[in-house]
């Protein structure tokens, strides 16, 4: 058996990228970028007006009230070409509108009697206010957006404020899903005595799809060593392979055993989790293979913790770890030393401190304690449990999740 943190570092330490792709701005939107990009042009381009107002020479307006000559107008989108602030003069430029030689300030309208012949200042006037420079957001040549980031709409706005239509990105592993078992109907049969639908499928297709990946059902391996190969190939030409049930001890557990005979190297089975300690994790040439728990909840908590950051990381992220902090138990929790423990929770926000509560019956067979909870602990494997008033470290479980 491994550790929590020694089966995430194997994981990790065995994944890496699938290729990259030139997809256009918008389709890269949620995507992550390839190549560090650099600024081809500087941005701004040209000083330019950061108010509708005047432009005007601060020479000019030492003592105010002032009363400057009005000789010239600049709407955004005109050419400064051939336009200048004389001595006395002022001219009417727009915001966005690049700024007239000689120009050192611009006034905003609001702080003018805003006249069109002749125009008089009320307020002081400091030097460069109002003007935005040439490059002092970023200037050409310099990266403004890193490899390993994900495309944001600012990053979007950025990219293409720099005339950047087809971005490189890493490529969306797919990823390929099997479940196994004879009990199991797939989804749109009522399940008779003995069966219960396939659900599992469609949950990790659910959480590939969340993860930014493509999911791949490949149906379902009968308990028998034939239906087992012929799957377990088919699933062995995605990027990744994850498979649900058949990984414990049991007479049909077949996945592992039918992945060493494919060729798959065996990298851990059985880590120090609870629930979900009969995981698996193999390696196919460059194929990560997860074999996970069949209890839909040990399905999902592993696909968590191990599956989800290995395709966050295969996808290009630097950093894949859903961000811990710490909340106050409302109640005690009790577990035994040796295995790290998930433990589903729900959380409320009281001042600047999160409190949690567990969403209820614990134990791996019980599903709708997972659809309530919005978050988990993760309590050390040393630990033996938590009093009342203890802080914990929890994780978000899920991506959109709003708080009140
Ligand atoms: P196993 O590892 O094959 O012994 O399965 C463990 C438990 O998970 C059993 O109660 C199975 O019925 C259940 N299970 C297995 N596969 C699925 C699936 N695809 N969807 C829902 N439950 C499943
Ligand atoms: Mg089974």
């Amino acid at each position: 058996m491994v550790s929590f943190e020694e089966a995430r570092s194997i994981i990790l330490g065995s994944v890496q990228t699938v290729g990259t792709e030139r997809i256009s701005l918008l389709e890269a939107t949620g995507r992550v970028l390839a190549e560090d990009m650099a600024a081809p042009w500087d941005l701004p381009l040209w000083d330019n007006s950061a108010m509708d107002g005047y432009a005007v020479r601060l020479d000019d307006c030492l003592t105010i009230p002032c009363r400057l000559r009005v000789t010239g107008y600049l709407p955004a989108g005109a050419k400064a070409d051939g336009i200048s602030v004389e001595a006395g003069c002022a001219v009417r430029i727009m915001t966005g509108a690049p700024t007239p030689v000689g120009c050192n300030a611009v006034v905003p309208v609001e702080e003018t009697d805003d006249g069109r012949q002749e125009v008089t200042l009320l307020e002081p006037v400091k030097e460069r206010q109002h003007i935005r420079f040439s490059a002092e957001d970023v200037a050409s040549g310099v990266v403004f957006v890193r490899s390993g980031t994900r495309i944001r709409p600012p990053e979007v706005n950025m990219l293409a404020g720099f005339g950047m239509a087809l971005v490189p990105v890493y490529r969306r592993p797919v990823v390929a899903i099997l479940s196994t078992g004879d009990e199991l109907v797939e989804l749109g049969r009522t399940p008779g005595p003995g069966e219960i639908v396939n659900s599992n499928t469609l949950s990790l297709a659910a959480a590939v799809m969340e993860a930014g990946c493509i999911p791949r059902i490949i149906g379902i391996a009968r308990d028998n060593r034939e239906s087992h190969l012929e799957m377990l190939r088919e699933g062995l030409k995605a990027d990744v392979l994850v498979t649900s049930a058949g990984v414990s001890a049991g007479d049909c557990d077949f996945v592992r055993d039918i992945l060493e005979e494919l060729g798959a190297k065996q990298m851990f089975w059985k880590v120090g989790i609870k629930p979900g300690g009969p995981t698996a994790f193999a390696i196919y040439g460059s194929i990560p293979v997860f074999s996970l728990p069949g209890n839909p909840v040990s399905t999902m908590i592993t696909f968590e913790e191990f599956v989800r950051p290995a395709l966050l990381r295969m996808q290009g992220y630097q950093k894949v770890l859903r961000p811990f902090f710490k909340a106050v138990m409302r109640e005690g929790l009790k577990k035994k030393s040796g295995k790290v423990q998930i433990v589903r929770l729900r959380l409320e926000k009281e001042g600047a401190c999160w409190y949690a509560t567990s969403s209820g019956n614990q134990q791996t067979a019980i599903l709708k304690t997972m659809v309530d909870a919005q978050a988990v602990a993760v309590l050390p494997a040393e630990s033996t449990g938590c009093a009342a008033g203890d802080e914990v470290d929890v994780h978000f479980y899920g991506n959109h999740i709003e708080l009140e």
